[in-house]
């Protein structure tokens, strides 16, 4: 995408096309402009042309341009903090109905998938949370713990079946969780576009826009070469922010992650590799993961970035690690390689803004944002609808707030994990 080959790697060459859309050009009115075509975006302008309400999307690059088409595609439930942590931070109210929204939030998005018919490989099969170590082990036995005092459908696996799911003894445990599965994201948020589209909703893509003010009729947006006229504006930019919110980028530091993808293995090799088809992804401090896609190719991820030096060291990194989690692949080639920037806040909780009266967002989403993208756009659209009060919200309204030493952190966190993976002899 954008003459990038490291932008979207294997979901571009897979994906469905999206649907035609062309920069935004002359004057417009809608009663709500949404800014960003990701999940959060799309998932609120489906809802509201759902609803009857007139919705124009207007997105600086391209459908999916942002951490929607680049991601993993595990559809996971919740946040990947301790089910507990969340009432700690936010109190029992918002909490457990953040935890009860994002648990539930993978059949949000499979729910969806079905009634639109959205071509995206959908896989409702579970993921495998993996304990690299003893430490991981006492991790996922208490993940387990919490999330089963809350009636979820989780359970452990011990090493046996866990080697006998993924295809290696490289884990000393699992924690299945029959909410989450996995799809192809960029075809997911393509097929979300369409349906927006056919629910009524225009999108307006090579738009970014520049300013946003006051008009006597609510709010006006500006790009270069049009406008929008609406009540309400959806601020869906997150990670990917460029003006003019720059407070939702400065929340943010931002984590980059990669993937390799291979070409697709021969049919005895995925006899043995997740024949189940689960997401995997696993207890390190760098954490990894692991998939398969539709045509038996296997996705393999960790935090980094490549560009520089990165792509070479990742990508040597990913081979031995591939190699010694299964010996019997002779020979491991990438075909695709990929990686974009994650949004982290301070405490690992999404946010819910209110950047000016009727301009509002979700941001945050900590490398969890399949299913809470799709859950909290449907929200924004509930609220703009009046069919529910910002009471009735997952998650406190709070001010956007610069998290400290921002970009040493996040120069920080991209050459650790280059080091990391070029010194660490992993697994
Ligand atoms: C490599 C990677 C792996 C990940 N893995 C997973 C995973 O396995 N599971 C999971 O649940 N989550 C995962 N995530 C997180 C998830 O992808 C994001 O949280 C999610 O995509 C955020 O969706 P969004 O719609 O809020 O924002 P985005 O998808 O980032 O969309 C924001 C959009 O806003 C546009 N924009 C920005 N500024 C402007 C402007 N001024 N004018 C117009 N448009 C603008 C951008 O171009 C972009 O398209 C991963 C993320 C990355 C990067």
């Amino acid at each position: 995408m954008q003459n990038d080959p490291f932008s979207h790697g294997l979901w571009e060459r897979t994906a469905p096309p999206a649907p035609a859309t062309g920069p935004l050009r002359g004057e417009k009115r809608a009663d709500v402009v949404v800014v960003g075509a990701g999940f959060t975006g799309l998932s609120a302008a489906l809802h509201l042309a759902r609803a009857g309400v007139s919705v124009i999307v207007v997105e600086a690059a391209e459908i999916g341009f942002g951490g929607s088409g680049r991601n993993v595609g595990l559809v996971n439930a919740g946040l990947w903090i301790m089910p507990d942590e969340v009432p700690s931070v936010l109190g029992s109210d918002y909490g457990e109905r953040l935890l009860a929204a994002l648990g539930d939030g993978p059949r949000v998005v499979f729910d969806l998938i079905r009634e639109h018919g959205i071509d995206c490989e959908a896989e409702h099969r579970g993921t495998l949370h993996c304990a690299a170590d003893a430490k991981g082990l006492r991790e996922i036995e208490e993940r387990a713990r919490q999330w089963q005092a809350r009636g979820a459908p989780v359970r452990l696996l011990d090493k046996e079946e866990t080697a006998a799911r993924i295809g290696t003894s490289a884990y000393l445990g699992a924690l299945l969780d029959e909410r989450a599965g996995t799809i192809q994201p960029l075809a997911y948020v393509r097929g979300l576009a369409r349906a927006a589209i056919e629910a009524g909703a225009e999108i307006f893509t090579a738009s970014p826009v520049v300013e946003a003010k006051r008009s006597l009729n609510g709010w006006r947006v500006d790009t270069k070469q049009g406008s929008v006229e609406a009540d309400w504006i959806v601020v869906a930019t997150n990670a990917y922010t460029t003006a003019p919110w720059p407070q939702v980028r400065a929340e943010l530091v931002h984590l980059p992650y990669f993937n390799f993808a291979t070409a697709p293995l021969p049919k005895e090799i995925l006899e043995r590799v997740l024949p189940g088809r689960e997401g995997v992804w696993d207890t390190r401090e760098i954490l990894s993961s692991l998939r398969r896609d539709r045509q038996g190719r296997l996705v393999f991820g960790s935090v980094g970035a490549l560009r520089g030096t990165g792509a070479a060291v990742h990508g040597a990194w990913a081979k031995r690690s591939l190699r010694k989690l299964f010996p019997f692949l002779s020979d491991v080639a990438f075909e695709s390689a990929w990686y974009g920037k994650i949004g982290m806040t301070a405490d690992a909780i999404p946010r819910f803004h209110r950047l000016e009266r009727n301009v509002i967002g979700f941001s945050g989403y900590n490398g969890r944002g399949i299913a809470p993208g799709t859950v909290f756009g449907r929200y924004l659209a509930r609220l703009i609808t009046g069919e529910i009060g910002e009471k009735d919200l997952p998650l406190p309204l709070t001010d956007p707030r610069e998290q400290s030493f921002r970009p040493l952190r996040e120069a920080y966190y991209e050459a650790g994990a280059q080091l990391a993976h070029l010194v660490g002899a992993r697994f």
